[in-house]
């Protein structure tokens, strides 16, 4: 039998709920809970069924029902005001960007995964969420933004943990046609496909169109009838095969999504990669321009002058790359296409290993862009480590990657009890300021012991049923009996200090640290009067066998008799068994082995929900902890071996939770109140909720990045690229004759100095043919932490020289260097060369 083709056909709406189509096709919902219980409220039943989207839901409830509810005058006026507050999002005339980002070109983003809502399961983690939230709030921000990536329509899988604590996938084939997208179409209104080459086959594509607010996320589709079974397959899992599947996929959103883009008449100045995944972006932009008449290393300058690049990996393995046999295999035409030759194509990503060249997508990123960070500043700071040996003589501070503090999107995490509850005391406009932490420590105080620890209560207490409800039905799934499932259904207490620890079974994240010393921990747990529980959730990537060992161990360890029913895992995490459980839990627990946790964003939003994190001082924690709005894990050192890491962590963690949370969490005062754990609750929520929303992570974004670069973009496009041939053709000049420039050096050093002295240094350059005005020489005073740069001056004999202040006391090495030198460099290292004296 042959399916000749799948419609959806929605119900017929009354009137008054006509727009509640539109409302299901915009993801506006999934921040927006009160919106999403209009659908919730259709049909309960078919609402958990189908995962809380919208569409179906609607698209199966029955047209009785619709009727009753038009009826309904309480549902209607919910649906009023809805639409009300969407309609005034949607149509704002003014916005953060035409207040504050004037001229900004339009930003194209590219990531793998995207994490919206759990019924799109086209993430795995935290990299997915935060793309998910970026584009969240580029719409919050009226930002000209677009977003791509691929649609998987088996997703990331569901996970299941059978009755030996062992990890399953399943894989759900998605249902399109009845999810909140739809095709996309091109400027004259014909649905958007395109085809790409990939090792010699037409690949075909088509793009479907999410909107999330005000933006449009573009994602691209191979399961076509046009494509063989292979071809079908390529965009079905996420992560889910090898190093070949992997590189077809990243051709697809690189070269698709540059195509794509192009059909359907996107314009786009600047563009970010989120992670390496991306990165042949580049090369699709350099075949572009070279097919248009512009030579390779022009069009080099230009794609990369627009082009920001974000790491999010703090380890040299974790990084893309690829061996050059499976480059060539699948982009042996580039070179040409390109205009240049194999190695010229294969230099711009060349990354040297023990085992041979790999061609690095994380090298290929950061040579193709003129901007690139890290997501926390200690990230940045080890990810400029990591890749200094691109930049061969530089210090690791020198190294071109800044940092931007991963935040998240405030009102997708934050319970709509909470959100109300925080709406009596902050101003009218206060989701357009999210980011204004003067707002939130004038408003908190406003919010009474009574109201907070009633809200958080409650919260708790649907958090209970709804993991109560999920071990039951595993239980139930797992042939247990029936005493067991009934156990199940009572698992936790609403009384106990209840801690939750949800997030990828990667092993860095030391799931199991908590069973160290598992006397100390079944002590913890037990305390009669003080009873401590735990609740674990996360998946391990399929092919991850010591992240499912970690959970089996877990999940054996929760049936012991010691722990049964008071540590408790859970399956299948995803964005809403997230939500629950950091909008329910009393503490948020992260233990992972630093520095290791590039940022981390899941204790952000415990903290919003006013749970208090509790973590090692690593990734975003260790900028956020002030002593007053959480508890640290260990302090800021490193350790001679892992398992000397892991001792003094445990103990840290033990020691915290037994000596400062646990009594804290059980104290009342006189009124019967635990004012004190409700003031660091407050304390969390007013500096975490604005410091770490995403509103000013993507404002930080704009401002350091996305608006230099529309500036640096547009300026070397103008008069047909002549500032990108300009920069091009001097980079030549200068590499051609650099390997001749020698420096030598001297200075008046002398034994002893006193503040306020100066130390003459000169040198003496052969610029083999290059002009002063190519280079800069600098004098560099290095210091016990400090480093200042100190330009010498050309004089007319051609000698350099100049004046090195000593401003404060301590111990000093001058040193002396040359750079090349030119106004349209993003920075001093863009060559990558420079020469010591
Ligand atoms: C927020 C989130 C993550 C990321 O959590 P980390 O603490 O950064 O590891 C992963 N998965 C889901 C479903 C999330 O919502």
């Amino acid at each position: 039998m042959n399916i000749l083709g799948k419609v959806t056909v929605l119900p017929k709406l009354p009137a008054a709920l006509r727009q509640l189509e539109e409302l299901a096709y915009n993801l506006y919902w999934t921040w927006t809970p009160n919106a999403s219980a209009l659908y919730r409220d259709l049909n309960p039943e078919l609402w958990e069924r189908f995962n809380h989207n919208p569409v179906r839901t609607l698209l199966e409830s029955s047209q009785s029902r619709l009727d009753e509810l038009a009826r309904d005058s309480h549902y209607v006026a919910r649906v009023q005001r809805v639409l009300e507050d969407f309609d005034a999002y949607m149509n704002a005339q003014e916005t953060w960007t035409t207040r504050h980002a004037q001229g900004l070109g339009k930003i194209a983003y590219f990531s793998m995964e995207y994490g919206f809502h759990e019924s799109l399961p086209i993430y795995s983690g935290g990299l997915g969420v935060l793309a998910g939230d970026h584009c969240k709030s580029a719409s919050d921000l009226g930002l000209p933004f677009v977003a791509v990536g691929l649609l998987f329509h088996q997703g990331y899988f569901r996970q299941m943990i059978n009755r030996d604590g062992w990890q399953e996938e399943a894989y759900d084939e998605l249902d399109l046609t009845t999810l909140p997208l739809k095709p996309a179409r091109t400027p004259s209104g014909d649905e958007a496909r395109l085809s790409i080459a990939i090792a010699g086959r037409n690949v075909h594509l088509r793009v479907w169109e999410l909107k999330i607010g005000r933006i449009p996320v573009y994602l691209l589709d191979s399961n076509l009838p046009e494509n063989d079974e292979h071809d079908r397959s390529l965009t079905a899992r996420l992560y889910g095969g090898n190093q070949e599947w992997r590189i077809q996929q990243e051709l697809i959103l690189g070269v698709g999504g540059v195509r794509a883009l192009r059909l359907l008449g996107v314009d786009a100045t600047v563009f970010h990669m989120n992670e390496g995944h991306a990165a042949f972006l580049g090369l699709e932009r350099i075949r572009e321009l070279v097919t248009n008449g512009l030579d390779f290393a022009s069009a080099v300058e230009a794609v990369a002058s627009g082009s920001i690049f974000t790491t999010h990996t703090p380890v040299p393995a974790g990084n893309d790359a690829f061996t050059l046999d499976l480059i060539g295999r699948y982009l042996s035409d580039f070179p040409t296409q390109m205009g240049t030759t194999w190695e010229g194509m294969t230099e711009l990503a060349r990354h040297d290993q023990p085992w041979g060249p790999t061609f690095s997508m994380t090298v290929l990123a950061l040579r193709l862009s003129r901007a690139a960070n890290g997501v926390s500043e200690l990230h940045g700071e080890v990810s400029r480590k990591m890749w200094n040996f691109l930049y061969p003589g530089a210090a690791p501070e020198e190294v071109p990657i800044g940092h931007v503090t991963n935040g998240v999107h405030t009102l997708t995490f934050l319970a709509q009890r909470l959100r109300d509850l925080y709406a009596t005391v902050l101003p009218d406009d206060w989701k357009d300021r999210l980011e204004d932490r003067e707002m939130w420590e004038a408003a908190l105080p406003g919010i009474a012991d009574e109201s907070l620890v009633a809200t958080l209560r409650d919260l708790k207490i649907d958090m209970i049923h709804f993991v109560r409800e999920r071990v039951a039905q595993q239980s139930r799934r797992n042939g247990a009996s029936a005493a067991d499932i009934k156990a199940a259904s009572n698992v936790l207490s609403p009384d106990a200090l209840i801690i939750g620890f949800a997030r990828r079974f990667a092993t860095y994240k030391r799931a199991t640290l908590l069973f160290r010393d598992r006397a100390r921990l079944a002590r913890i747990v037990n305390n009669p009067e003080r009873p401590v529980q735990f609740v674990f959730a996360g998946k391990a990537h399929p092919a991850d066998n010591p992240g499912k060992a970690f959970i089996q161990e877990l999940y054996r360890l929760s049936q012991e008799p010691e722990f049964k029913g008071k540590i408790v895992v859970l399956e299948n995490y995803d964005m809403n068994v997230a939500r629950h459980l950091v909008q329910g839990v009393d503490i948020w627990l992260n233990n992972p082995r630093r520095p290791l946790e590039a940022s981390g964003t899941s204790g952000m939003k415990a903290s919003l929900n006013g749970a208090l994190n509790f973590s090692i001082l690593d990734g975003w924690w260790r900028e956020s902890y002030d002593g007053t709005n959480g508890y640290p894990i260990g302090d800021e050192r490193e350790f001679s071996s892992l398992d000397a890491q892991d001792d003094a962590d445990s103990f840290s963690l033990y020691e915290t939770l037994e000596e400062d949370i646990v009594p804290l969490y059980y104290h009342r005062d006189e009124r019967g109140f635990n004012h004190a754990w409700l003031e660091k609750a407050r304390r969390a929520i007013m500096t975490v909720a604005p410091d770490f929303s995403m509103q000013r992570q993507v404002i930080d974004y704009t401002t350091k990045y996305y608006l230099p670069l529309t500036r640096r973009a547009l300026n070397v496009q103008t008069n047909d690229f002549a500032v990108a041939k300009e920069l091009a053709g001097w980079k030549r000049y200068v590499r051609d004759r650099w390997n001749g420039v020698s420096i030598q050096a001297s200075a008046d050093v002398p034994a002893t100095a006193e503040p306020g002295e100066a130390v003459t240094v000169r040198a003496s350059l052969d610029l083999a043919g290059l002009t002063p005005r190519d280079v800069r020489v600098e004098a560099i005073l290095e210091g016990e932490g400090s480093r200042t740069s100190v330009p010498l001056a050309v004089n007319d004999g051609g000698t350099y020289e100049t004046r090195v202040p000593l401003e404060n006391s301590g111990l000093y090495t001058i040193k002396a260097r040359v750079l090349p030198a030119h106004e349209g460099l993003s920075n001093d290292l863009e060559l990558g060369l420079l020469k010591w004296a």
